[in-house]
C-alpha cells in the first residue's frame, strides 16, 4: 500500500509517550512542583492499612522515588513519579481515590520497564466497534483488506459481551479505554456501556473523532464516569485537517467541540472530566502550539504522539530492533468479537490466540502464548514474530 505523502516523520523507534515537549495543560492549578509536593506529603503522612504485599512494595518504591525527586538523586528502574497529564489527573481526584490512582499509574508505567506481569494487564482497551467513518491517512482503516465489510474484521460488540468483560475487570484493574480500531460513538449502545461502567474504574477513557458528538451524546458523556475524553484531531486548520482526517469536516468538528464545551460549562461546571485534543505528529507542520491556539479554548490539554507506522503494518520493512515492547506488560486489547490481542499495530490479530468469550482475561494475560511472546522480546528475538519484526514500538 502506498504511504501517504503527508507522512514524513517516521521514527526509527517509538516509545509509548507524548512527542517531546508537545503536552500543553491549560489549567493545572498551582505549579507542577506544588502537586509533586502534595503527592510526597500524601505518601509520607497516610497510613496504608490492609494492603497486599504487592501494593506495599509499590508504596515503598513510590515513597523512595519521591524522596529521590526532591533530593535530586538518580532514579533506578523501579522508581516512578507522576508527570505531565498525570499531575492533572491526580489533582482532580477525591482524596480517597489517590492511593488507588498512584498504585495504578505505577503498574501502568513501571511494570513494563521491570517486566512484571501481574494478574491482570494494568489497562484494558476495549473496542465497542471496529468500524470507522473516517479514513485517516495514518490509519489502518484505509487498508481495504481490513475495512472491507466482507472480510470479516468489521463489527459492533454485543452489549452482553461488553458487560461480561466489565464484570471480570471490576475491582481488578483501574484503567479501561473505550476505543481501538474503530470510532466508538458509532456503537448505538455506547450510552448503555457508559452507564454500566459507572463507579467501577478510576482511569476510564474514551477516544473519539468527535464527528458524531451530538448534544444528547455530550450530556451522556458528561454525566458518565469518564476521567479522560480524547478528541483525535491532527491539525489546527481546515486544509490540513481535512487532508489528514479523510471524510472529516472541519466546520462540523468545530461546531461539535463548541457545543460540548458549552454544555460542560453550563450544566456540568463541577465535572472532573479531563478533555484532551490529541494528534499524531506525522509531519513537521503539525504543531501543538498551533493546536493549543485553536482547540485550547475547548479543552484542558493538547498533546501529540509520535507516528506509529500502522497504516501498513504487514508490509513495513523488517527492522533490527531488539528492545522489548512495553505493550506486553501494559495493555490488552479486546476487539468487538472478543478476540484478545497484545496491541492494535497488529490490527488483523496475527498475534491473537484467545477470545474472551471462551477464556478469562486473567488466564489469557498469563497464558503460555502470551509468555512466549514476552520471552521472545526479552531474549531479543522479536524478529521471529510477525508483525513485531516490522514494528517500531518498544
Ligand atoms: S506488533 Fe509486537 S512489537 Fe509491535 S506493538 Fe504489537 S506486540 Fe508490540
Amino acid at each position: 500500500m502506498q504511504r501517504s505523502e503527508l507522512i514524513t516523520l517516521i521514527p526509527k523507534e517509538r516509545k509509548k509517550e507524548y512527542k517531546k515537549d508537545s503536552l500543553r495543560i491549560s489549567n493545572l492549578e498551582g505549579t507542577k512542583l506544588a502537586v509533586q509536593k502534595n503527592v510526597r506529603s500524601f505518601l509520607k503522612e497516610s497510613k496504608f492499612l490492609n494492603q497486599s504485599k504487592e501494593n506495599l512494595n509499590i508504596l515503598k518504591n513510590l515513597k523512595s522515588s519521591y524522596e529521590k525527586l526532591f533530593n535530586n538523586e538518580e532514579f533506578l528502574v523501579e522508581d516512578f513519579v507522576l508527570s505531565g497529564h498525570e499531575l492533572l489527573e491526580y489533582q482532580k481526584l477525591d482524596v480517597d481515590h489517590k492511593l488507588r490512582y498512584l498504585l495504578y499509574r505505577y503498574k501502568y508505567n513501571s511494570y513494563p520497564k521491570q517486566f512484571v506481569t501481574g494478574d491482570y494487564p494494568p489497562c484494558v482497551q476495549i473496542e465497542p466497534t471496529s468500524i470507522c467513518n473516517y479514513r485517516c491517512v495514518m490509519c489502518y482503516q484505509k487498508d481495504i483488506s481490513f475495512s472491507k465489510k466482507s472480510n470479516g474484521f468489521m463489527g459492533h460488540m454485543d452489549i452482553n459481551l461488553f458487560k461480561k468483560i466489565i464484570d471480570e475487570l471490576e475491582g481488578k484493574i483501574e484503567a479501561v479505554t473505550l476505543a481501538s480500531r474503530g470510532e466508538p460513538t458509532l456503537h448505538q449502545k455506547l450510552p448503555e456501556m457508559l452507564k454500566y461502567l459507572n463507579g467501577k474504574f478510576l482511569g476510564l477513557k474514551l477516544n473519539t473523532n468527535a464527528s458524531l458528538l451530538t448534544e444528547k451524546l455530550s450530556h451522556e458523556i458528561l454525566s458518565s464516569d469518564i476521567q479522560t475524553l480524547v478528541f483525535s484531531i491532527d491539525a489546527a486548520d481546515k486544509e490540513n485537517y481535512e487532508k489528514i482526517r479523510v471524510n472529516g469536516s472541519y466546520e462540523k468538528l468545530t461546531k461539535n467541540l463548541e457545543t460540548f464545551h458549552r454544555i460542560k460549562e453550563k450544566h456540568y461546571s463541577k465535572s472532573k472530566i479531563i478533555t484532551r485534543v490529541s494528534g499524531v505528529a506525522i509531519n513537521e507542520t503539525i504543531s501543538s502550539d498551533d493546536m493549543q491556539k485553536v482547540w485550547g479554548k475547548f479543552v484542558e490539554t493538547v498533546a501529540l504522539v509520535n507516528f506509529a507506522p500502522l497504516d501498513d503494518t504487514y508490509n513495513n520493512p523488517i527492522n533490527n530492533l531488539e528492545g522489548s515492547c512495553s505493550e506486553l506488560w501494559r495493555r490488552m486489547f479486546i476487539w468487538w468479537d472478543g478476540k484478545a490481542n497484545p496491541c492494535d499495530v497488529d490490527y488483523k490479530s496475527i498475534l491473537s490466540k484467545s477470545n474472551v468469550n471462551k477464556e478469562m482475561i486473567k488466564d489469557i494475560w498469563n497464558s503460555e502464548w502470551y509468555d512466549l511472546i514476552r520471552n521472545k522480546h526479552l531474549e531479543k528475538k522479536r524478529g521471529e514474530l510477525n508483525p513485531c519484526k516490522r514494528c517500531i514500538n518498544t
